[in-house]
């Protein structure tokens, strides 16, 4: 099997100011500077993204944007293009997110016009698909995050892929406190491998596909011991330093 790097992303959501950003990244810096195997990453709201990128001059921990303007430029009041944030040094932007599809309207296609945006520019999107939980007690979860995964094959092609992260984030587990088993998380892993496989193998024994869903200091050991598990997309854990610092250990590849 492919060697796949290990990646854990923090996104801050909508949370922060600049003293908060300051302190949580110097002791976010501090904890990580040991884990060589490990690419660490945090993605705060823009405003503070230039702030972001200053602090993090110099360290080993990427930051990234959490939407992305599926638009190059022009009339997109309040969007911001994938130019502009690699402009700024940004490595990595979240697309379809749960809750920009739920609470934004953001649908599969403009998903992948985000992803293929993202793309263009060079930067690594991550993209999350995932169920509600009405879905997976309807049997539909494989129904659901291929029909996600597709649209953006189908636009992009897989390869795509290679110069993307996938991100596994069941909607019931999104800041609920109750996260996917192991067990769950690694079926639905293999199933998104799959599925990129039935396009491009080569493409699939490389992707790194995420979980996200209430990791926290106590379960990411053992969600990142799944075969199909490469690192996490962290929601409110990755606000808390020494939360954040102990999952992206819990990521290495020998512990
Ligand atoms: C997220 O926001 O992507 C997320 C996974 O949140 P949490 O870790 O808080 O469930």
């Amino acid at each position: 099997m492919a060697k796949r790097a290990r990646l854990v992303a923090g996104n801050w959501k909508m949370h922060g100011s600049r003293a908060a950003n300051e302190a949580l990244l110097a002791a976010v810096i501090a904890g990580v500077r040991e884990l060589a195997d490990v690419e660490c990453v945090v993605c705060p709201p823009f405003p503070y993204l230039s702030q972001t990128a200053g602090l993090l001059a110099g360290s080993r921990v990427a930051w990234g944007a959490q939407n992305v303007s599926e638009y190059a430029s022009g009339a997109y009041t309040g969007e911001v293009s994938a130019a502009m944030l690699l402009e700024f040094g940004c490595r990595y932007a979240i697309v379809g997110h749960s809750e920009r599809r739920a609470s934004f309207g953001e649908t599969d296609a403009q998903v992948a016009a985000k992803f293929a945006a993202a793309c263009r520019a060079g930067l690594v999107p991550i993209l999350c698909v995932g169920e509600s939980l009405t879905e997976r007690e309807a049997g539909r979860t494989e129904d659901v995050i291929g029909r996600q995964l597709d649209a953006v094959l189908d636009a992009s092609g897989p390869a795509s892929l290679a110069q993307a992260v996938l991100a596994y984030e069941p909607v019931w587990a999104i800041g609920t406190g109750r996260n996917a088993s192991p067990e769950q998380a690694q079926q639905v892993h293999a199933f998104l491998r799959a599925r990129v496989a039935l396009r491009e193998g080569s493409v699939a024994a490389r992707l790194r596909i995420l979980y996200g869903g209430s990791v926290k200091a106590a379960n990411a050991a053992a969600l990142f011991a799944m075969p199909d598990v490469d690192g996490g997309l962290i929601g409110g854990a990755s606000l808390v330093a020494d939360d954040f610092v102990t999952i992206c250990g819990a990521a290495r590849s020998n512990p």
